[in-house]
């Protein structure tokens, strides 16, 4: 169980700004007394400097997962699929977990729809460098079903993570089921596809799946809308 004393940097920060608003309204007020209330006494007494947890890197996330079987899926693995790109990319895609080809690299979209997701990154004047991407789960469902919801559950943890490092300005979702797990929603990704939803305050533009594309091509005009609408939101 987590230590209740235990607080990030940021809650840290954000106590020592609190202190000093209180201080400041205490002076204005005139006081030049000190803030003696046992419960604030006691809050602060309970910090310690060990205790607070030093900020989240994607090394660190990539660490925690090294050797992951929380869920069934770690059994069948060959590689664990992270995620590659920027840690501080404004767009980041997220499909919903690896197949055979990273399965066998470690590496995110490398396979055939990988290659379309490629040329569609480049077609917005990205590069995969210069983007993230990553997937629902980390390790590949066996013949390529799509993961269960007890196997998304147990996995996001790490993709929220992940979000919460690198901090996009939009998160496009690639298929009905990463869109679906990341919203929460039972909503068809017809009709989530090409309006912007919100993931803690996040701008989430849920399209299809490239391998969809790959089966489907008169549905490609329908992405690069979407990708226009994230291109143009990007610009503000
Ligand atoms: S899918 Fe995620 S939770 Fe499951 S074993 Fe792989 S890394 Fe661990």
């Amino acid at each position: 169980m987590a230590d209740k004393t235990e607080i990030t940097v940021d809650e840290f920060i954000s106590a020592i700004d609190d202190v000093k608003a209180y201080l400041l309204f205490l002076q204005s007020i005139g006081c030049d007394g000190v803030d003696c209330l046992s419960e604030n006494v006691n809050k602060v007494a309970g910090w310690k400097m060990g205790g607070i947890k030093k900020r989240d890197s994607l090394e660190k996330i990539s660490d925690d997962l090294t050797g992951c079987m929380r869920c069934g899926l770690g059994a069948f693995r060959k590689n664990i699929v992270f995620g590659e790109g920027s840690c501080s990319a404004e767009l980041m895609f997220v499909g919903e977990g690896p197949g055979s080809e990273e399965d066998k690299t470690g590496v995110p979209f490398v396979g055939l729809s990988g290659k379309l997701l490629t040329k569609i990154i480049s077609a917005m004047n990205f590069t995969r460098e210069s983007v993230y991407i990553c997937n629902i789960v980390k390790c590949r469902p066996e013949n390529n079903r799509n993961p269960l919801p007890e196997e998304m559950k147990i996995c996001m943890p790490y993709l929220k993570r992940q979000i919460q490092v690198i901090k996009p300005k939009v998160i496009c979702t690639l298929g009905a089921v990463a869109a679906k797990a990341l919203l929460q929603t039972t909503k068809p990704i017809s009709n989530l596809r090409g309006h912007f939803c919100d993931y803690n305050g996040i701008k989430v533009m849920p399209t299809f799946h490239p391998a969809y594309l790959l089966r489907n091509q008169e549905k490609k005009a329908l992405v690069w809308d979407d990708m226009k609408k994230i291109m143009k939101y990007l610009k503000t």
